[in-house]
């Protein structure tokens, strides 16, 4: 379709990157962006943009992608427990400051001949266009105002954005035990004097630490700086003497918004105020630059808003969908991070890579081999081969307290062996149904089971769920713990056992 005239409303990356691709395809289109905020004023520090998300911007727009690559910092990733470290290179995940992105889309969008009026916030309903697209972040009044069926979902644990005046040498994951808990810090480089520092914990030891107080205490736009100063203590080793600073920095839990319909009229939704993916997995910014790409394409390709804003959705929600699934999964992970702190950190860089399922085992050890080889010597006590990783894994041998087993893949339940079964089919097993398994399992093992058969559904969702729950189970109940899968699940099973999440297996057809 010919769009005369339309209005973008936010100008953060998904609004300014659709107004820019927008006004290149379509020059005669008058594109004008509404934003609230000031120019160079804005909230954050750092977001990550890795290498997929830097391919889909150089085919929609290479001229921008070079600048952001030219303002951005390359780095790798570090796991720190204690005093050791492993490190994973990834060569082209870069951090950029947000102020630098915004400034580089904004140069882009002013120079293809977008409006950008500041200072004023509107509302969608007040927009003269033929078009509105609402990119108006995660808070989005459109979104609740308007019939997009949403749907918000708040996470457990509480984090907090701030930053610090010097560049890490790579982006770290660092968990610290302190007096009231465990607080883990995700931290990046986005310039050469500068890093972004998440800082996450759990609700019980946030409120020992007073910070539902510090957080009622703090006023909507300053930091809680009681929090700042606490944290800094606790990540004295990780800030090699510097301090953190905010910028409206306060205690959150994680929005997963979710909407039914992304458009309603001539009102479209872009970014976060269409859907979020915990911040976890650095998804944020490429999935709003990634629909301002699909959006405009599907402005292109049909006649008139509804065709358009339909082809948008059908296009855009499945990469979304997926993308809110790892998120959901590595935020339970990251929920229940504590937990496994007593394993070595080469196998707890296995369990990270590996939480979602979105990196299979055998191209972790393609990419990291010195990292993977520690970890699996960890697992089995002897070298792994250079090739064929996921059979060698459930090739070896264990021995239980009251057992011993030839391989990892069981073929039958070993006479004599108490085994408690679950069939449980749970969403989130840290939540009351898992607690539930839980409890069952205490109690089962206080009357004797010697451990535990996960079993239930063989789609994959299903399978990583039973890994999950298995883990949660081993570790807070004991006993040995075994789960089913299809053989085409060897590979998430492997990673299972690799990361401590099961010490057996068993494939549904051999078990049958
Ligand atoms: C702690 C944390 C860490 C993150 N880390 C990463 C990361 O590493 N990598 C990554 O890709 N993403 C990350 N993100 C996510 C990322 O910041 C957002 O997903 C991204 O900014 C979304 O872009 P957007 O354009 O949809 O919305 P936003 O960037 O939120 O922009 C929305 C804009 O709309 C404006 N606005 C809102 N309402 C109005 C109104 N009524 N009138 C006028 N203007 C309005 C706002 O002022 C704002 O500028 C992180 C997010 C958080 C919270």
């Amino acid at each position: 379709m010919q769009v005369r005239r339309a209005a973008v409303l936010g100008g953060g990356p998904g609004g300014l990157y659709a107004a820019r691709l927008l006004k290149l395809a379509q020059p005669s289109c008058d594109v004008v962006v509404h934003e609230q905020g000031e120019p160079d004023k804005t909230f954050g520090f750092g977001v990550g943009l890795a290498a997929g998300t830097q391919r889909r911007l150089e085919a929609a727009d290479a001229d921008t992608l070079r600048d952001i690559l030219a303002a951005g910092h390359r780095h790798d990733m570090t796991m720190t427990v204690g005093d050791r470290s492993v490190r994973v290179r990834n060569d082209r995940l870069i951090g950029i400051a947000r102020t630098e992105l915004l400034a580089v889309l904004r140069r882009h969008a002013e120079k293809a001949g977008v409006r950008i009026e500041y200072g004023a916030r509107r509302a969608a309903d007040e927009l003269d266009a033929d078009i509105v697209i609402a990119a108006d972040g995660v808070s989005s009044a459109t979104r609740s105002t308007g019939g997009f069926g949403e749907d918000i979902e708040v996470g457990r644990g509480l984090y907090l954005w701030c930053g610090a005046e010097f560049a890490l040498p790579d982006a770290m994951f660092a968990p610290v035990g302190t007096e009231h808990g465990v607080f883990v810090t995700h931290a990046y480089p986005y310039s050469g004097g500068r890093s972004t520092f998440l800082i996450e914990t759990d609700e019980e030891t946030w409120r020992r630490a007073g910070f539902d107080r510090s957080t009622d205490a703090t006023p909507p736009d300053a930091s809680d700086t009681t929090s700042l100063r606490y944290l800094e203590q606790v990540f004295a080793a990780q800030l090699r003497g510097h301090s953190l600073i905010g910028n409206r920095t306060r205690w959150t839990r994680f929005r997963t918004v979710r909407c039914k319909r992304w458009s309603s009229g001539r009102v479209v939704l872009l970014g976060d105020a269409a859907h979020t993916a915990h911040f976890s997995i650095g998804s944020g910014t490429k999935l709003a630059m990634e629909d301002a790409i699909g959006l405009v394409e599907a402005l292109a390709g049909e006649p008139d808003a509804p065709a358009a804003f339909a082809r948008y959705e059908a296009s855009r929600r499945p990469d979304v969908e997926r993308m809110q699934e790892l998120a959901r999964r590595s935020q339970l992970w990251w929920e229940s991070f504590p937990s496994r702190l007593h394993f070595p950190v080469e196998r707890l860089m296995v369990a990270y890579m590996t939480r979602a399922g979105n990196v299979p085992l055998d191209r972790f050890a393609a990419t990291s081999p010195d990292v993977v080889a520690a970890a699996a010597e960890q697992y089995a006590n002897s070298k792994p081969p250079a090739r064929d990783l996921v059979e060698w894994v459930l090739e070896q041998p264990l021995r239980h307290e009251r057992a011993e087993f030839p391989r990892r893949v069981l073929p039958a339940v070993p006479d004599g062996l108490a085994l408690t079964t679950f069939a449980d089919v749970v969403a989130d097993p840290w939540d009351d149904a898992g607690d539930a398994v839980v409890a069952r399992a205490r109690q089962a093992r206080r009357e004797g089971a010697d451990g535990f058969r996960f079993t239930g559904p063989g789609d994959r969702p299903a399978v990583l769920t039973r890994l999950d729950l298995a883990e949660r189970v081993r570790t807070e109940a004991g006993g040995l713990v075994i789960v089913d899968g299809p053989p085409s699940s060897r590979g998430d099973l492997a990673a299972g056992l690799v990361s401590g999440r099961c010490d057996l297996v068993s494939f549904s057809e051999e078990a049958a």
